[in-house]
């Protein structure tokens, strides 16, 4: 019997294509032709004022900290149900998060918890998008605009989704993407900076390129580049970038198809979720998803537990997602929480994700029939 896995890598097949050229091209640093492509195809399909390839969400994070230029001390409001990096790139700058619950619909942060969550420290929020489903931003970015605060969009899993026909990264002053191998558009390892306040644009620039004034110099706008700033070398070569490119051109037709395979979950669980045997995922309205992830909430930890065991023997792969980071050993010393964390408490020991890449189609029968068996 074949073993589903729950993720398998999505190649388009023309990234090899590309990376051939950018051998070819004898340019093989960073911010070469394939970056720019890149560059350009993500400004100009999310409006964002500047857009910078990284290594990776977590770099890209790392940069908007420094941008915010958050000190010790500083607090940063954030969920607790996120993955690390959202937490670590500012417990690097000495900054505390301060976790607040998530919202049980979609497990994003709650946003009417935030205003109270703020002190005289508090610099950032930072809104995480789920399973690329859109945190209540007009809620968020009133509260931060009255608060004077800078909002930083965790958009690892969220692009190509929308808020309000907004995308999601290019509504807060910064958002982040993640390329990574197990999200939707993938370079392996990479990342994105969305710079959408033009204020911080330079300097995002500057930091970059190892607290350089590089990029303007080969712009002709300075006619030498030296040391200015503090920075980092957060820029990958163009081997990463010619194979982003090939997804990006593609990006539309990957999603597409994801959301082929996202609906004919919805549609056919849907029958589990009347009889109370789970919940599916909700998508609120004005938010357009781009079929990141499908999980369910199973009523128990150890009906999950179960279920995972369950598929195991079907030969099907699930997983469960974050510990949350305030029960976490770096979250206790680094953080802290703010109010209840029932919701994320409970959500995270139900929540249980399916199988889903492109090509899963033909075997989506077998993961539902195997669900009706194990739940
Ligand atoms: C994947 C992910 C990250 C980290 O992305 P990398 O590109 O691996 O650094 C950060 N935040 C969230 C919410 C993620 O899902």
């Amino acid at each position: 019997m074949q073993n589903i896995p729950f993720n398998k890598p999505y190649m388009t097949g023309r990234e090899l294509w590309h990376i051939a050229q950018a051998h070819q091209n004898g340019h093989l640093s960073g911010d070469g032709s394939f970056t720019k492509k890149c560059h350009t195809w993500l400004e100009q399909s999310t409006g964002s004022k500047r857009a910078l390839l990284t290594h990776s969400c977590t770099a890209a994070l790392e940069m908007a900290a420094l941008l915010a230029e958050v000190k010790e001390g500083d607090e940063v409001i954030m969920p607790s149900f996120t993955f690390v990096s959202t937490a670590n790139a500012f417990v690097m700058r000495g900054a505390v998060p301060v976790f607040v619950d998530i919202r049980p619909d979609t497990l994003n942060i709650d946003e009417t918890k935030i205003e109270a969550a703020i002190t005289p420290r508090t610099k950032v929020i930072l809104p995480v998008h789920y399973a690329g489903v859109a945190c209540e931003m007009d809620t968020i970015m009133d509260i931060a605009r009255r608060h004077n605060l800078i909002v930083v969009e965790d958009a690892a899993q969220g692009i190509f989704g929308t808020y309000k026909g907004r995308p999601l990264g290019s509504i807060g002053h910064m958002g982040a993407y993640s390329f990574h191998e197990t999200k939707n558009i993938i370079a392996g390892e990479g990342g994105a900076l969305l710079v959408n306040d033009p204020v911080f644009a330079e300097r995002a620039e500057i930091i970059r390129e190892k607290g350089t004034n590089r990029s303007q110099f080969f712009r002709g706008q300075v006619d030498k580049y030296t040391w200015v700033d503090i920075g980092s070398s957060y820029l990958p070569g163009e081997v990463i970038a010619a194979f982003l490119w090939a997804q990006l051109e593609e990006g539309r037709g990957i999603i597409d198809r994801r959301i082929a395979i996202w609906d004919q979950y919805h549609e056919a669980l849907a029958p589990l979720e009347a009889a109370g045997k789970l919940r599916r995922p909700v998508v609120p309205e004005g938010c357009v998803h781009n079929a990141h992830m499908y999980y369910i909430l199973l009523d128990s930890l150890e009906h999950r537990t179960q279920t995972i065991a369950n598929l195991k023997r079907q030969q099907i792969q699930s997983v469960f997602h974050y510990v949350p980071l305030h029960s976490a050993p770096a979250g206790v010393r680094f953080s802290r929480t703010h109010g209840s964390m029932e919701n994320t408490d409970k959500l995270s020991e139900r929540l249980l994700r399916l199988p889903l890449w492109v090509g899963l189609d033909e075997h989506l029968p077998k993961v539902v029939a195997g669900l009706n068996e194990a739940v």
